[in-house]
C-alpha cells in the first residue's frame, strides 16, 4: 500500500524463503472481516486468496450448566474460511510481481531511533524514512523499542504468558464428522468453554473446526495451561477425541503431526519512536478469537488514510498512536480480561442492550465483521456500549429498586 509513497520499499525476513514458505501439517483457519478485505483487495491478493476457501463460518459456544451441556450458536452468512499456507503465498507473489526486495534470513542487529538507521548483520546500515516493525508477538522492534523510549520505562512493554496451546487435524470421518461437522455445524468453530468434566483442575479447552482445504477435515486447537506437559495433554486428548475416532492409531498418527506454541498478550503503551512504528501482532498481539489478524490488517488501512492526510510523517505517525493506537491498546485490555475469562458480565449486558437495539453486538460476536467498520469509530461506539450495558443491569435495577423503596416508605 505505501510502495508508491517512497522510492524504495525493502522487506527484512528473519526465516529462510524455504520455512516461510513451508506448508505445515496443520493450519488454522482465518476468517478475514469485510474491512480485511478491502485491504487484501487495495494490495491486489485478494482474488489469488478467494480462490481456495472453505464456505460458511459460525461459531457453536458449549458451555456446562448445571451439569448440562448447552450450545449456543453464532452464525455470520457469506463468511468463508481461508488458510495460513495459501495467503502467505498469494502476498508473497504479490511481493515479486511488485518487484519489491525482500531478504530472508535477515538479521536486524540494532536500530538507531534517533538517527533513522538500522543495522542488518549482511547488509550494513540501512536508512529509513519509515520503519514498520511487523516481526509478530515476539518483535524484536518492541524489545529494541522500549529499551530506547525516553517517555516511558523498558517494564511498562510486557509480553505475559497466558495459556499453551497444541494444534493439529483430523479427518472429518464417521461420529467425529458427525458431533463436529454434521448439520448445520458444519463450517464452524465449535468451542468448548469447560475442563473435562473427568478432570475438573487440569486447564483443558477444545476449539475444533470444520472445513474444506481441499479436503473436509477437523482442525482441532487445544488450549491448556502451561503447567501441562505435552504428555498430559495428550492423555487429556485421548480422553476428549478416543470416542469419535476409529482407532487409536489414527488418533496417535494425527496428534505427531501437530505443533505446538503459546497464547501470550502484548502491552505496548505506545507503538511509536520517531519513524518506527509497531504494526500487527508486534503492537497489538494478544489471544485471538478471529479478531487478531482482521484487526492488524484494519489498522494498516487507518494508517495508510492518515498518512495520505498529513504533509508530514512526524504528525501522520503522532495521530495514528494517539487515535488508532489508543483503540488497539483499549481492545488488547478487553481481550486481556477474555483470555481471563472476566468479560461474562460485559458480554451479557452488552448482548442484552443489543436485544433492546440500545447497542451493536458484542465484539465476540462478530461485531467487527460489520461492512463499514473502522476502528475508531467502531472502538467509540463499543465504550458507548459497555456503559450503557452496565447502566441497563446495574443502574435500571438499582433506580427501580429505590424507586420502589420510596414508594414503599410513602
Ligand atoms: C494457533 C494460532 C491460531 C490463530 N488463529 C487465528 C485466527 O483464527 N484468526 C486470526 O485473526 N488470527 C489468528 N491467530 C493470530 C494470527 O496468526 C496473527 O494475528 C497474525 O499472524 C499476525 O500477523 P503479523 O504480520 O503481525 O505477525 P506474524 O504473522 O507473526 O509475522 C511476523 C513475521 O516477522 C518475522 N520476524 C520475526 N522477528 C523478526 C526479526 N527480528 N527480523 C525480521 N523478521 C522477523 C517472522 O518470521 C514472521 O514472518 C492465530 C495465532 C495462532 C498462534
Amino acid at each position: 500500500m505505501l510502495k508508491d509513497q517512497f522510492d524504495d520499499v525493502v522487506l527484512l525476513e528473519r526465516q529462510a524463503r524455504e520455512s516461510f514458505l513451508k506448508k505445515h501439517g496443520f493450519t488454522f483457519p482465518i476468517v478475514f472481516s469485510p474491512a480485511a478485505i478491502k485491504i487484501l483487495e487495495k494490495v491486489g491478493a485478494w482474488e489469488a486468496i478467494r480462490a481456495e476457501r472453505s464456505e460458511f463460518f459460525g461459531v457453536v459456544l458449549h458451555k456446562k450448566l448445571v451439569g448440562k451441556e448447552f450450545e449456543f450458536k453464532s452464525y455470520e452468512e457469506g463468511v468463508y474460511s481461508h488458510w495460513r499456507n495459501h495467503i502467505v503465498a498469494c502476498l508473497y507473489q504479490r511481493l515479486i510481481e511488485e518487484d519489491i526486495e525482500i531478504h530472508f534470513e535477515a538479521n536486524m542487529v540494532d536500530i538507531d531511533f534517533q538517527g533513522n538507521l538500522c543495522r542488518e548483520a549482511k547488509l550494513g546500515e540501512l536508512p529509513f524514512d519509515l520503519l514498520l516493525g511487523a516481526d509478530g508477538i515476539n518483535s524484536q522492534t518492541r524489545r529494541l523499542m522500549a529499551q530506547a523510549h525516553p517517555d516511558f520505562a523498558e517494564e511498562d512493554f510486557t509480553l505475559t504468558l497466558l495459556d499453551n496451546w497444541y494444534a493439529y487435524r483430523l479427518p472429518a470421518q464417521g461420529a467425529l464428522r458427525e458431533k463436529f461437522g454434521g448439520g448445520d455445524r458444519f463450517y464452524a468453530s465449535n468451542v468448548f468453554v469447560d475442563n473435562l468434566l473427568e478432570y475438573p483442575a487440569e486447564k483443558f479447552r477444545v476449539v475444533t473446526t470444520s472445513m474444506k482445504q481441499p479436503a473436509e477435515e477437523i482442525s482441532i486447537l487445544i488450549k491448556h495451561g502451561a503447567d501441562l506437559d505435552l504428555q498430559r495433554v495428550k492423555e487429556l486428548n485421548k480422553v476428549f477425541f478416543g470416542a469419535f475416532v476409529d482407532s487409536q492409531e489414527t488418533l496417535q498418527e494425527a496428534w505427531e503431526q501437530g505443533y505446538a506454541g503459546k497464547f501470550e498478550q502484548v502491552q505496548a503503551p505506545t507503538f511509536r519512536l520517531h519513524n518506527v512504528l509497531l504494526v500487527g501482532d508486534a503492537a497489538h498481539g494478544f489471544e485471538s478469537t478471529g479478531d487478531l489478524i482482521n484487526l492488524g490488517l484494519a489498522s494498516i488501512e487507518s494508517f495508510f488514510e492518515i498518512f495520505n492526510r498529513h504533509a508530514s510523517l512526524a504528525e501522520a505517525l503522532k495521530e495514528y498512536d494517539e487515535t488508532v493506537g489508543d483503540c488497539l491498546r483499549y481492545y488488547a485490555g478487553f481481550s486481556l480480561r477474555r483470555s481471563q475469562e472476566k468479560i461474562g458480565f460485559e458480554v451479557a449486558s452488552i448482548e442484552f442492550a443489543s436485544r433492546l437495539g440500545l447497542a451493536n453486538r458484542h465484539p465476540t460476536f462478530f461485531g467487527i465483521y460489520v461492512e463499514d467498520f473502522e476502528i475508531r469509530k467502531y472502538m467509540r461506539a463499543y465504550k458507548r456500549d459497555v456503559r450503557t450495558g452496565r447502566l441497563l443491569l446495574i443502574g435500571l435495577p438499582t433506580v427501580l429498586l429505590s424507586l420502589a423503596g420510596w414508594l414503599w416508605l410513602q
